[in-house]
């Protein structure tokens, strides 16, 4: 929503002086704008009557009632006025902690509007947060539904909702409606004048609801109209459809000691189908970790190399770009593509010949970290640009390396599994592909839940597993004991686990800090299995691949986000073995919490995982996934609106593609214009 002329301070509203202007700041409210954007958290319904009696189910009361006497709790200067009134239910005494000044304005006899949260309390209901006005005079607090506002120090709901209802008045006159009149009407949306008097004044709940929907809706569609300009696929031209070649696709699938799954079968077409299309593909392919994406991707890049194009896979890390070529090589040039590797590893020296033969058309498929994209790599032909690990490169890398091309296919993988609704907001200009199923014959990971005080189970469990040949991680939420104290961590927990648990055993140590050679070296030295444990920190979370490791043991597991935990889990079952994760939480923790933790023993389903922590965290949290800058919605909630965010792309879809007219809707090119600054400032 763009709003003109409403850049005003508050300071200019009645009532709102330089204390209260700066304590709004603190909420991030600074002009007139801010606060028509300060949205309510909650609503009080002061017109649907609640009795004393009935308010004890807890709910809040709303009545009249009749004050019939005063007492008072303790003695001398601390003692506190306790008034008693009567509704036609019951009861109940208001305590009035502080506000002993009470007494005048609540004379027994005195019949007042009331609105309070009475419990149960020594023998009698009781509240100590209530409101009155007087039954005789004017409605002012009761007889609506009250907005209720997040607060900060040095405001009240009062001011709050005087400040609004003066900045209402003030702005009807300047609202400019984002949303076309036509787009309204058709989804029956009211313009954002009433939309705003609703959600802040509105005459009953239901009409407050529908309100924030309004809101919520325009919110993620001009998101939606936002993403489809991105440099990722929005303006990008079109080009003419093709049919490509597929014999060598079905070689190497012929060649393959196992059939694929029928998941990859179908990516595989989607893939096709979209590089044969008249518009570039964009899209995001979801899967496990182990599920077969890195093959669907190399399979998939047999059509564009067969037609005589190149295609460059991009990884994280030194490590993963490794693997990714040694398994592309296996794979491809046996059917004669010839596969490179460019790392910043790679001394320059060596390093000039590769360029040499990208830019001359003489390597098919490029594999490489981000950092070698850089100037100085040229392609002859690049057709297909492959992002694993999506989340691990922001937007401007990936588009610069769709700039190698010209207008090439793009694909991006994650193995973080991303539930629709936040897909939906993340990567709205792509299409999605999903991978649900393991490969067959991969044994279920068992996963135990264990309190911290129970540890030696585990760590004997553990030590059957290495005396059986297998290996272990541990994995600890902070690096050394200067973080947090009353938390274990990895450095401790390393001398303690070399030197007394597992002291016939070699133990590694890797965390951020520990320097890049070091780390590289024990990460190998653990794949070699001369270290059968290694303690570490959430940086193994992505690209470790050791099929030799059996067990998962995560401490302090309630310090970490749920999807998190999983993708810690999917290190270990990436063989025939059977595998272990054991999640080992604070003695402390709360049944709460620990119901929590539970979901990951009840199932291994990624996706089903991600949604509850999307449910429980909201979306700013989930593993991998911190590009919040598209993520800063104030009225949209991705756990209830996902009705809104499938209307707001396909609209905003059928906009971008026949409607330009409507586009040209100067209150949305405003809005759209205010946004990019924002986002220039999110990346
Ligand atoms: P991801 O990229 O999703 O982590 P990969 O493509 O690296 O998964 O596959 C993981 C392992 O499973 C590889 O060793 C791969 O060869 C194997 N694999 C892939 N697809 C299948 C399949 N359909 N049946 C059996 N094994 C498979
Ligand atoms: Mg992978």
């Amino acid at each position: 929503m763009f709003l003109a002329e409403l850049d005003q301070s508050v300071q200019k509203l009645k009532g709102v002086g330089p204390a209260a202007a700066r304590a709004m700041n603190r909420l991030g409210i600074g002009t007139q704008r801010d606060l028509l954007l300060h949205l309510p958290r909650a609503y009080e319904d002061r017109v649907t009557p609640v009795t004393i009696a009935e308010s004890l189910a807890g709910i809040a009361c709303n009545t009249v009632a009749e004050v019939i006497a005063h007492d008072y709790i303790g003695a001398g200067p601390q003692k506190t006025l306790k008034v008693y009134v009567r509704d036609n239910s019951a009861t109940g005494a208001l305590a009035c902690f502080g506000r002993n000044f009470l007494a005048s304005r609540l004379r027994p006899g005195a019949r007042i509007r009331l609105a309070a949260q009475f419990a149960y309390r020594y023998g009698e209901p009781q509240t100590s947060a209530f409101e009155f006005e007087p039954a005789d005079g004017p409605q002012q607090l009761f007889g609506r539904i009250l907005a209720v506002y997040p607060l900060s120090e040095g405001l009240s709901q009062a001011l709050l909702r005087s400040a609004l209802q003066q900045a209402l008045h003030a702005s009807a006159r300047h609202l400019e409606d984002a949303l076309p009149a036509d787009l309204r009407g058709r989804r029956g949306m009211p313009n954002i004048a009433a939309t705003l008097q609703q959600i802040h004044q509105p005459d009953t709940l239901a009409q407050a609801e529908a309100a924030r929907r309004a809101l919520a809706y325009e919110e993620l569609f001009m998101l939606q109209l936002r993403l489809r300009s991105r440099v990722l696929a929005g303006s990008r031209t079109t080009r003419p459809a093709r049919l490509l070649p597929q014999t060598l696709q079905q070689r190497a699938t012929a060649g393959l000691p196992f059939q694929l799954t029928a998941d990859q079968q179908t990516v595989l077409q989607e893939i096709r189908a979209d590089m044969q299309s008249g518009r570039p593909m964009a899209r995001l392919l979801q899967g496990e970790v182990g599920s077969g994406k890195t093959l669907v991707a190399f399979v998939s890049a047999l059509a564009p190399i067969e037609a005589g194009g190149q295609a460059v896979l991009m990884a994280p890390t030194e490590l993963l770009a490794r693997q990714h070529a040694e398994n592309a090589a296996g794979l491809l040039q046996p059917l004669g593509v010839r596969v490179v590797l460019l790392t910043g590893s790679v001394p320059l020296r060596a390093r000039t010949p590769l360029l040499e033969a990208v830019a001359a058309g003489e390597a098919d498929l490029v594999v490489g970290t981000h950092a070698v994209f850089s100037e100085s790599t040229r392609f002859h032909d690049l057709r297909y640009v492959i992002v694993d690990e999506q989340h691990r490169f922001g937007v401007v890398q990936r588009a610069a390396v769709l700039h190698k091309g010209h207008n090439p296919d793009l694909l991006l993988m994650t193995a973080t599994p991303i539930p629709r609704t936040l897909a939906l907001t993340l990567f709205g200009d792509m299409e999605t592909s999903t991978i649900r199923n393991l490969p067959p014959g991969r044994k279920p990971i068992q996963t135990h839940l264990a309190r911290m005080s129970n540890e030696q189970k585990v760590y004997a469990h553990v030590r059957g597993e290495l005396e059986a040949g297998r290996q272990a991680y541990f994995v600890y939420p902070l690096i050394d004991p200067n973080d947090r104290s009353e938390l274990r961590n990895a450095e401790t927990m390393f001398e303690r686990l070399r030197d007394q648990v597992f002291a016939n055993f070699s133990v590694g140590l890797v965390h951020s800090r520990v320097p890049d050679a070091e780390k590289r070296q024990r990460m190998a030295a653990f794949q070699a299995n001369q270290l059968q444990v290694l303690v570490a920190t959430s940086v193994i979370e992505v690209g470790v691949d050791v099929p030799n490791a059996s067990c998962m043991v995560v401490e302090h597991a309630e310090r970490f986000g749920l999807a998190a935990l999983h993708q810690l889990r999917g290190r270990v079952g990436r063989s025939d073995l059977q595998s272990w994760a054991f999640f080992v939480y604070a003695d402390d923790l709360s049944e709460e919490a620990k119901q929590r933790l539970r979901i990951l023993h009840q199932t291994g389903d990624g996706f089903a995982i991600a949604e509850e922590d999307l449910r429980i965290r909201g979306p700013g949290d989930l593993a991998g996934l911190r590009q919040s800058g598209f993520l800063r919605l104030h009225a949209a909630d991705l756990n209830r609106d996902g009705d809104l965010l499938e209307q707001a792309r396909s609209d905003a879809a059928e906009l971008c593609s026949d409607d330009a007219d409507l586009l040209q809707h100067p209150g949305l090119q405003r809005a759209l214009n205010a946004h990019d600054r924002l986002e220039e400032l999110a990346l």
